[in-house]
């Protein structure tokens, strides 16, 4: 006789392996989903969920891109507040960016201590990405072997010391290292020349920080990552994209078999530049918000496949590096912290316009997990984990930044009204209280190619 389950689910709607379905019955044995099949309230387990009529059962989403700062700028971020924000977002396995840590994740030594360092401090699943910079190249083989998923080089100044940019021989060589070792290679693509010629951004003025951050930049940054993964045959994600007109380059290199990956982000997808007020720093991030033309663009993107994913950047720092009592784009961090507000964000805008929750989960969970390497994430079926969000999809939320679990309360989206609420996450078949207190942190901390 089968052994009772642990956990079975019964859902009146869910997303199954990619695709909307009615009522649904999950069953969970061992962290893993066992069945999934037509709602029958019969089956029964060791606990039994029955979600309400309001809710979608979903896969828990997979953010690739989290900048988590511990050690070393642990006041910006940590693991344990990350994770809760995750958590409480139905983000059940989160990717560690390589920099703004000290040190950065740079040679197996460097993992170790971020690896330490989050040990015992995670609500959700945490992997990490390596980087590669103007001094560990030649180096990157190891880094890899050692399990981060991949590595991270800027092209632009990264904003802090530790992480030079990469020149353009710079990334020939990194792409030929990556390639032979069969990794994958981010790439932060603004070029800096185009960057350098631009105007320098000027106190609280919006409309002068966009002009020092041209879309020309990223376009020309991505136009050479094409022909360097063309050359190589390196597997090259670009990160972050903000710029729609580097749309067309990256679709014909898709045509044409070149190896690239594009993600964008929530603030792009939700924000515009005309909405943005002088003075109003907690938007600044890099590359920047661009206007409503742009945003309209990269829907477009996301809808005819040219975009593969949407992940946060979800990129904290402290509220005086913000610049907040100024307002003065050039001296503010540029990040926006959203790993607790993607999937609000992201719905209430797509469901505005036409999309289901089906193509959210593509963007958010199976996008991500495909590019992190995991087989067992990103869907519900049989055999994956069960990583799982009760997402109310009609329901409200107006965001206030203190009730947001990471660890500095500041928002571009303080005050917004979205749409969807996540009710509950499951992280490999069990519940997670990121609202409690002393919730034992349980997400383990995967190498490459074990999920
Ligand atoms: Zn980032």
């Amino acid at each position: 006789m089968a052994p009772v389950p642990d956990l079975v689910l019964h859902a009146g709607q869910a997303v199954v392996d990619g695709d909307p379905t009615g009522p649904t019955t999950v069953v969970v044995h061992a962290g893993v989903v066992e069945v999934v099949a037509p709602l029958d309230r019969s089956v029964t387990g060791r606990e039994v969920v029955d979600l309400g009529a309001d809710e979608v059962l979903l896969p828990g989403l997979v953010d690739t891109h989290v900048h988590v700062n511990e050690p070393g700028r642990t006041e910006w971020e940590g693991f344990a507040t990350a994770t809760r924000a995750a958590a409480a977002g139905g983000v059940t396995t989160l990717v560690d960016m390589p920099l703004n840590s000290l040190p950065p994740t740079l040679d197996p030594e460097s993992l170790a201590v971020k690896r330490a360092a989050a040990a015992g401090q995670c609500h959700v699943d945490v992997a990490f990405w390596g980087g590669a910079v103007s001094g560990n190249l030649g180096r990157l083989r190891p880094l890899l072997d050692a399990g981060v998923l991949g590595v991270k080089c800027f092209l632009p100044d990264s904003g802090v010391p530790e992480f030079p940019a990469v020149d353009a021989a710079g990334l020939r060589r990194a792409a030929e290292e990556v390639a032979a070792a069969g990794g994958l290679l981010l790439v932060h693509a603004e070029d800096p020349a185009v960057l350098a010629a631009a105007p320098e951004p000027a106190g609280r003025s919006y409309r002068a920080f966009l002009a020092s951050r041209p879309s020309a930049a990223e376009d020309a940054a991505i136009a050479r990552v094409v022909e360097v993964a063309r050359d190589t045959g390196v597997r090259v994600h670009v990160v972050h994209l903000s710029s729609a007109s580097a749309l067309p380059v990256i679709a014909a290199a898709k045509a044409e078999g070149v190896a690239v990956s594009v993600e964008t982000c929530p603030h792009y997808l939700v924000l515009r530049a005309e909405d943005v007020a002088d003075g109003a720093t907690p938007a600044k991030c890099c590359p920047p918000l661009r206007d409503d033309v742009n945003r309209d663009a990269l829907w477009a993107g996301l809808a005819d496949g040219t975009i593969d994913l949407v992940v946060s950047d979800h990129s904290p720092c402290t509220a005086d590096l913000k610049s907040l009592d100024t307002g003065d784009f050039a001296a503010a961090w540029g990040g926006i912290a959203s790993v607790q507000l993607g999937l609000p964000l992201v719905w209430t805008e797509a469901s505005r316009r036409g999309h289901r929750l089906a193509d959210v989960v593509r963007w958010m969970s199976a996008g991500p997990a495909a590019l992190a390497g995991f087989a067992g994430k990103g869907a519900i079926r049989p055999g994956a984990a069960a990583d799982l969000v009760a997402f109310a999809p009609d329901a409200d939320l107006v965001v206030d930044p203190q009730r947001l679990h990471h660890r500095n309360p500041v928002s571009p989206y303080a005050g917004a009204r979205l749409r969807g609420v996540v009710r509950a996450t499951w992280l490999a078949g069990r519940r997670l209280a990121p609202d409690v207190d002393g919730d034992e942190p349980r997400g383990r901390l995967l190498a490459r190619g074990e999920a």
